[in-house]
């Protein structure tokens, strides 16, 4: 069944499942990211710090797909926000992925102690204009990061990429996100497996409802409620499983009792603190 794609604020749109390639291992990307083209994914989500864009590069040439069907979107790391080095970084990653333009570039992290976040930012801008990358956006950014930068540059991210699933739904971010128009990817969509997801109660019985397996009824929690994914697996069987999510539908209360999970006080974080990685 065909994935839908979700329009941006820039007017250009992306599909809203993909396959997301953190942790992959450089000598394993080139073959996943080929069965996952074969398999109908057309949107990946890389960086430069995951050492992968090379193997990324190679399954595009060797895929034989246009340009214009696949969706790729990489990130300048945090140790190349000042001066020109975000010039360097991209065209690094251009080069890797042998592309002349990615269709989203982000800043991954806001590195809030360098207090140089509203300069990459700028730079990105800058990127965009210059053809460089077609949308722009941002990770791992909180409301006050997301107020900063548009306020010192009046533009508005396309996206935020921050970690979100069931048990932190970060419904701050989510909510200034709606009232500006900027579109939620949610990354570690399955929590990273760092917790047990898949046993709670309300994932189980939506799973044991609707024949789906506890994977496939978060990620399409995520779809319904408008988020962009790219889980990630370098097992054939479970990418084509993740892609399986577009023939049923949970019903409101499902959806409620899954958003049940999120104790709302940031505990259910997984990962690191955006305040903290810098
Ligand atoms: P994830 O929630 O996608 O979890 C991945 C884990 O889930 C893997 O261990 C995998 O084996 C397991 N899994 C995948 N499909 C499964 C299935 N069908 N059944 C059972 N288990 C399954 O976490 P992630 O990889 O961290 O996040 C997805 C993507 O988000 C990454 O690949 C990357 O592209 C992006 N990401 C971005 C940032 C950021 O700072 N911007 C940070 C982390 C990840």
């Amino acid at each position: 069944m065909a994935i839908p794609h979700i329009e941006l604020n820039d007017g250009h749109s992306i599909p809203q499942l993909g396959y997301g390639v953190f942790k992959v291992p450089p000598t394993d990307t080139e073959r996943a990211v080929s069965e996952a083209f074969e398999l109908g994914y057309r949107h990946i989500d890389t960086a430069a710090i995951y050492g992968n864009e090379e193997g990324v590069g190679a399954a595009i040439s060797r895929s034989g797909l246009a340009r214009e069907d696949l969706f790729i979107t990489t990130k300048l790391w945090n140790d190349r926000h000042d001066g020109d080095d975000p010039d360097a970084a991209i065209a690094e990653s251009l080069d890797k992925l042998g592309l002349a333009q990615v269709d989203l570039y982000l800043v991954h992290w806001p590195t809030p102690a360098h207090d140089n976040y509203v300069h990459a930012w700028e730079k990105l801008i800058e990127l965009r204009d210059a053809g460089l990358t077609r949308s722009i956006g941002v990770s791992n950014f909180l409301v006050p990061h997301l107020e900063r930068i548009v306020a010192e540059t009046q533009v508005v991210p396309a996206v935020d990429q921050i970690e979100l699933h069931p048990a932190h739904m970060q419904v701050d971010i989510a909510d200034w996100a709606a009232a500006h128009d900027v579109r939620i990817e949610a990354w570690g969509p399955l929590g990273q497996g760092k917790y047990d997801l898949f046993g709670t109660a309300p994932v189980a019985d939506a799973s044991a409802a609707h024949g789906k397996t506890p994977a496939q009824v978060v990620l399409r929690w995520h779809i319904q409620h408008g988020n962009i994914v790219f889980p990630k697996s370098v097992q054939r069987a479970r990418l084509e499983e993740n892609l399986d999510i577009f023939d049923f539908e949970l019903s409101d209360a499902e959806i409620d009792a899954i958003d049940a999970l999120d104790p709302a006080d940031g505990s259910g974080r997984v990962s690191a603190h955006p305040d903290e990685v810098n």
